[in-house]
């Protein structure tokens, strides 16, 4: 699943800027019956930082001494991390695995959009499935698109709030700060951008894949083929976009 199985630590850790981080890169997307397994091995290495500058010894970077205090975890998850990626924002969010694995993979700009279709060298005419008029990005699906923007107003005005959502997905879930919500209200308002994220696109889906006439159903059916007749495993479509553009 690596994409470099030999990786030592410091090539798959960010030490700098607004990435820092663990920055592991698959091979390709996973498959539904993948996500929990992934999701426990990201829980359990986000819990680990790495020191460059000094000797290996074992310590605690969420207090000034290096020793661990119930106190520092405590104030280290009301803040919502130490990185700049929103880890807490999506992992501790109550909703199904699956749910915030898709918000993890947008974060990190992975989702197959036409977008990443036309990098990966496919010539299409690159248009959001939602608006018709757009192109299709993570961001401009997931948060910009006048489509999106219903359901985005449609939540704000429910929690009596006006709110600004910010240029990317990342930066949004970094921005979602809950305080001045009640401690039950809270809660619900930590999953909403999630949830929100997930319905778009599904429906997104709904629209790409429903429609015979669409090219990306005829790639999916392609792809089924090929498995067939080739005897090329590729668990997934995009597995198998990366082996035709190999
Ligand atoms: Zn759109």
């Amino acid at each position: 699943m690596s994409m470099s199985k030999n990786a030592w630590v410091s090539e798959v850790w960010n030490p700098v800027g607004d990435g820092i981080g663990w920055t592991p890169l698959f091979a390709r997307a996973f498959n539904d019956w993948e996500i929990d397994l992934v999701e426990r091995l990201l829980q359990k290495i986000q819990a680990f930082r790495v020191q460059r500058e000094e000797e290996d010894r074992v310590i605690w970077t969420a207090s000034k001494d290096g020793a661990f205090s119930v106190r520092s975890l405590y104030s280290m998850m009301e803040l919502g991390g130490l990185s700049m990626f929103p880890s807490e924002r999506i992992w501790r969010a109550r909703v199904p695995p699956k749910v915030a694995f898709f918000a993890w993979e947008a974060s990190w700009g992975k989702v197959l959009t036409q977008e990443q279709l036309q990098r990966r060298g496919f010539s299409l005419a690159n248009r959001c499935f939602l608006c018709l008029s757009e192109e299709e990005t993570v961001d401009h699906l997931l948060l910009h698109c006048i489509k999106t923007r219903v359901l985005w107003n449609l939540l704000f005005s429910l929690f009596g709030i006006s709110w600004t959502l910010s240029g990317t997905v990342k930066t949004t879930l970094l921005g979602w700060n809950g305080g001045f919500m009640g401690k039950r209200r809270k809660k619900a308002w930590q999953m909403a951008p999630l949830c929100i994220f997930w319905s778009v696109w599904k429906e997104r889906n709904r629209l790409a894949f429903g429609d015979e006439d669409l090219s990306l159903q005829r790639l999916n059916n392609l792809w089924f083929w090929v498995r067939g007749s080739l005897a090329e495993s590729h668990s997934s479509l995009v597995s198998f976009v990366d082996w035709i553009g190999s």
